[in-house]
Protein backbone atom coordinates (compact mmCIF):
# COMPACT_ATOMS: atom_id res chain seq x y z
CA UNK A 1 0.00 0.00 0.00
CA UNK A 2 0.81 3.52 -1.06
CA UNK A 3 1.83 5.75 2.44
CA UNK A 4 1.36 8.71 1.10
CA UNK A 5 -1.71 10.25 3.03
CA UNK A 6 -4.55 11.12 1.35
CA UNK A 7 -5.36 14.76 1.70
CA UNK A 8 -8.43 15.50 4.19
CA UNK A 9 -9.82 18.41 1.71
CA UNK A 10 -8.75 20.02 -1.37
CA UNK A 11 -6.48 22.40 -0.66
CA UNK A 12 -8.30 25.89 -1.32
CA UNK A 13 -6.53 28.93 -3.42
CA UNK A 14 -5.72 31.98 -1.61
CA UNK A 15 -6.12 35.38 -3.49
CA UNK A 16 -4.17 38.13 -4.44
CA UNK A 17 -4.97 41.39 -2.02
CA UNK A 18 -5.48 44.22 -4.51
CA UNK A 19 -4.26 47.57 -2.53
CA UNK A 20 -4.83 51.27 -2.34
CA UNK A 21 -4.47 52.58 -6.15
CA UNK A 22 -6.30 49.36 -7.79
CA UNK A 23 -9.78 51.39 -9.27
CA UNK A 24 -11.55 48.23 -7.90
CA UNK A 25 -11.43 49.33 -4.48
CA UNK A 26 -13.62 52.54 -6.08
CA UNK A 27 -16.28 50.59 -7.13
CA UNK A 28 -19.51 50.85 -6.25
CA UNK A 29 -20.47 47.51 -5.97
CA UNK A 30 -24.40 45.93 -7.34
CA UNK A 31 -26.25 43.05 -5.14
CA UNK A 32 -26.06 39.78 -5.42
CA UNK A 33 -28.69 37.99 -7.23
CA UNK A 34 -27.61 34.76 -6.88
CA UNK A 35 -25.99 32.75 -4.39
CA UNK A 36 -24.54 29.52 -6.29
CA UNK A 37 -21.73 27.30 -6.07
CA UNK A 38 -19.74 30.03 -6.97
CA UNK A 39 -20.31 32.54 -4.37
CA UNK A 40 -19.40 29.51 -1.88
CA UNK A 41 -16.44 28.42 -3.78
CA UNK A 42 -15.46 32.77 -3.26
CA UNK A 43 -16.52 33.26 0.38
CA UNK A 44 -13.96 29.86 0.62
CA UNK A 45 -10.67 31.69 -0.94
CA UNK A 46 -11.45 35.13 0.79
CA UNK A 47 -11.84 33.14 4.37
CA UNK A 48 -8.45 31.79 3.51
CA UNK A 49 -6.58 34.81 1.90
CA UNK A 50 -8.23 36.73 5.53
CA UNK A 51 -6.34 34.41 7.56
CA UNK A 52 -3.31 33.78 5.46
CA UNK A 53 -3.05 37.99 5.75
CA UNK A 54 -3.96 38.12 9.15
CA UNK A 55 -6.99 40.23 8.81
CA UNK A 56 -10.22 40.44 10.60
CA UNK A 57 -12.29 41.17 7.32
CA UNK A 58 -11.88 41.21 3.93
CA UNK A 59 -14.83 42.55 0.70
CA UNK A 60 -14.66 41.30 -2.60
CA UNK A 61 -13.44 44.38 -4.19
CA UNK A 62 -9.61 43.40 -2.27
CA UNK A 63 -9.77 40.54 -3.89
CA UNK A 64 -10.45 41.84 -7.27
CA UNK A 65 -14.11 40.72 -7.51
CA UNK A 66 -17.05 43.16 -7.96
CA UNK A 67 -19.07 41.21 -6.00
CA UNK A 68 -21.50 42.72 -3.09
CA UNK A 69 -20.02 40.11 -0.18
CA UNK A 70 -17.46 40.55 2.62
CA UNK A 71 -16.36 37.81 5.24
CA UNK A 72 -14.70 38.26 8.91
CA UNK A 73 -13.07 36.31 11.32
CA UNK A 74 -15.19 37.69 14.39
CA UNK A 75 -17.88 36.04 16.97
CA UNK A 76 -17.82 32.32 16.97
CA UNK A 77 -22.24 32.90 16.79
CA UNK A 78 -22.06 35.01 13.88
CA UNK A 79 -22.12 33.91 10.58
CA UNK A 80 -18.80 35.03 8.83
CA UNK A 81 -20.09 35.70 5.73
CA UNK A 82 -21.97 38.24 4.55
CA UNK A 83 -23.85 38.88 1.10
CA UNK A 84 -25.60 42.25 -0.12
CA UNK A 85 -25.46 43.79 3.92
CA UNK A 86 -27.50 46.76 4.60
CA UNK A 87 -26.77 48.75 7.81
CA UNK A 88 -30.65 48.95 9.07
CA UNK A 89 -29.84 50.89 12.42
CA UNK A 90 -27.11 52.41 14.02
CA UNK A 91 -25.95 53.60 17.39
CA UNK A 92 -23.51 55.37 19.87
CA UNK A 93 -20.25 56.06 19.12
CA UNK A 94 -16.95 53.74 19.31
CA UNK A 95 -13.60 55.35 18.68
CA UNK A 96 -11.23 52.30 17.54
CA UNK A 97 -7.46 52.90 15.45
CA UNK A 98 -8.54 51.10 12.29
CA UNK A 99 -6.08 49.68 9.56
CA UNK A 100 -6.75 47.70 6.02
CA UNK A 101 -5.54 44.95 4.42
CA UNK A 102 -5.54 47.12 1.04
CA UNK A 103 -3.38 49.74 2.97
CA UNK A 104 -0.95 48.44 4.25
CA UNK A 105 0.92 49.66 7.16
CA UNK A 106 -1.48 52.67 8.04
CA UNK A 107 -3.95 52.77 11.27
CA UNK A 108 -5.98 55.56 12.10
CA UNK A 109 -8.10 56.16 15.04
CA UNK A 110 -12.10 56.34 13.93
CA UNK A 111 -14.64 57.43 15.09
CA UNK A 112 -17.78 55.58 13.95
CA UNK A 113 -21.22 54.30 15.07
CA UNK A 114 -20.65 51.74 18.41
CA UNK A 115 -23.49 49.40 17.61
CA UNK A 116 -24.86 48.25 14.41
CA UNK A 117 -28.25 46.42 13.09
CA UNK A 118 -27.37 44.95 9.98
CA UNK A 119 -29.45 42.91 7.34
CA UNK A 120 -27.88 40.27 5.08
CA UNK A 121 -28.12 37.30 3.14
CA UNK A 122 -26.29 34.20 4.52
CA UNK A 123 -23.62 32.01 2.44
CA UNK A 124 -26.55 29.52 2.75
CA UNK A 125 -28.61 32.21 1.14
CA UNK A 126 -30.88 32.64 3.99
CA UNK A 127 -31.76 36.38 4.80
CA UNK A 128 -30.07 36.87 8.47
CA UNK A 129 -30.23 39.76 10.95
CA UNK A 130 -27.06 40.46 13.30
CA UNK A 131 -26.84 43.12 16.08
CA UNK A 132 -23.01 44.23 16.34
CA UNK A 133 -21.09 46.15 18.40
CA UNK A 134 -17.07 46.72 19.34
CA UNK A 135 -15.21 45.27 16.98
CA UNK A 136 -17.53 43.17 15.16
CA UNK A 137 -19.46 46.45 14.64
CA UNK A 138 -16.40 48.19 13.09
CA UNK A 139 -15.24 45.49 10.86
CA UNK A 140 -18.73 45.10 9.34
CA UNK A 141 -18.94 48.96 8.88
CA UNK A 142 -15.31 48.89 7.42
CA UNK A 143 -16.18 45.93 5.08
CA UNK A 144 -19.37 47.10 3.92
CA UNK A 145 -17.91 50.53 2.89
CA UNK A 146 -15.51 48.57 0.69
CA UNK A 147 -18.63 47.66 -0.97
CA UNK A 148 -19.31 51.11 -1.84
CA UNK A 149 -16.27 51.99 -3.22
CA UNK A 150 -15.42 53.73 0.61
CA UNK A 151 -12.14 53.41 2.00
CA UNK A 152 -11.48 53.92 5.86
CA UNK A 153 -9.17 56.83 5.11
CA UNK A 154 -11.72 58.83 3.17
CA UNK A 155 -13.58 59.15 6.63
CA UNK A 156 -10.28 60.77 8.28
CA UNK A 157 -10.59 64.73 9.29
CA UNK A 158 -8.08 67.34 10.01
CA UNK A 159 -4.44 66.23 11.02
CA UNK A 160 -5.16 62.26 10.33
CA UNK A 161 -6.86 62.88 6.70
CA UNK A 162 -3.72 65.55 5.63
CA UNK A 163 -0.90 62.63 6.56
CA UNK A 164 -3.42 59.84 4.55
CA UNK A 165 -3.28 62.19 1.93
CA UNK A 166 0.59 62.29 2.14
CA UNK A 167 1.36 59.22 2.45
CA UNK A 168 -1.06 57.72 -0.20
CA UNK A 169 -0.27 60.21 -2.92
CA UNK A 170 3.37 59.53 -2.42
CA UNK A 171 2.55 55.64 -2.34
CA UNK A 172 0.54 56.27 -5.96
CA UNK A 173 2.75 58.52 -7.07
CA UNK A 174 2.89 58.91 -11.33
CA UNK A 175 0.24 56.54 -11.40
CA UNK A 176 -2.47 59.15 -10.52
CA UNK A 177 -3.40 62.53 -10.61
CA UNK A 178 -3.89 64.76 -7.64
CA UNK A 179 -7.56 64.77 -8.16
CA UNK A 180 -8.35 61.41 -8.78
CA UNK A 181 -10.85 60.26 -6.92
CA UNK A 182 -8.82 57.48 -5.72
CA UNK A 183 -7.50 60.10 -3.62
CA UNK A 184 -9.91 62.75 -2.76
CA UNK A 185 -12.75 59.90 -1.69
CA UNK A 186 -15.55 62.33 -3.62
CA UNK A 187 -18.54 59.93 -2.84
CA UNK A 188 -17.86 60.51 1.02
CA UNK A 189 -19.99 63.94 2.03
CA UNK A 190 -23.33 62.74 0.53
CA UNK A 191 -22.64 59.16 2.94
CA UNK A 192 -21.71 61.17 5.71
CA UNK A 193 -24.92 63.06 5.33
CA UNK A 194 -26.68 60.11 5.09
CA UNK A 195 -25.76 58.31 8.08
CA UNK A 196 -25.72 61.77 9.71
CA UNK A 197 -22.19 60.68 11.79
CA UNK A 198 -20.01 64.06 12.06
CA UNK A 199 -16.68 62.73 10.66
ZN1 LIG B 1 -10.26 47.49 4.30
Amino acid sequence: MADVAEPVEALIEPLPLRFFGDQVLRRVIAPVEDVDGALVELSERMLVTMEQNNGVGLAAPQVGRTVRMFVHALGDEAPQVLINPEIVHFDDEWVYSEGCLSIPGLYYELVRPGTVHVKAIGIDGRELEIEADELLGRVIQHELDHLDGILFVDRLSGEARQHAHLELAARVAGTLGANDPMLTGKNIPVLRRKLKIGL
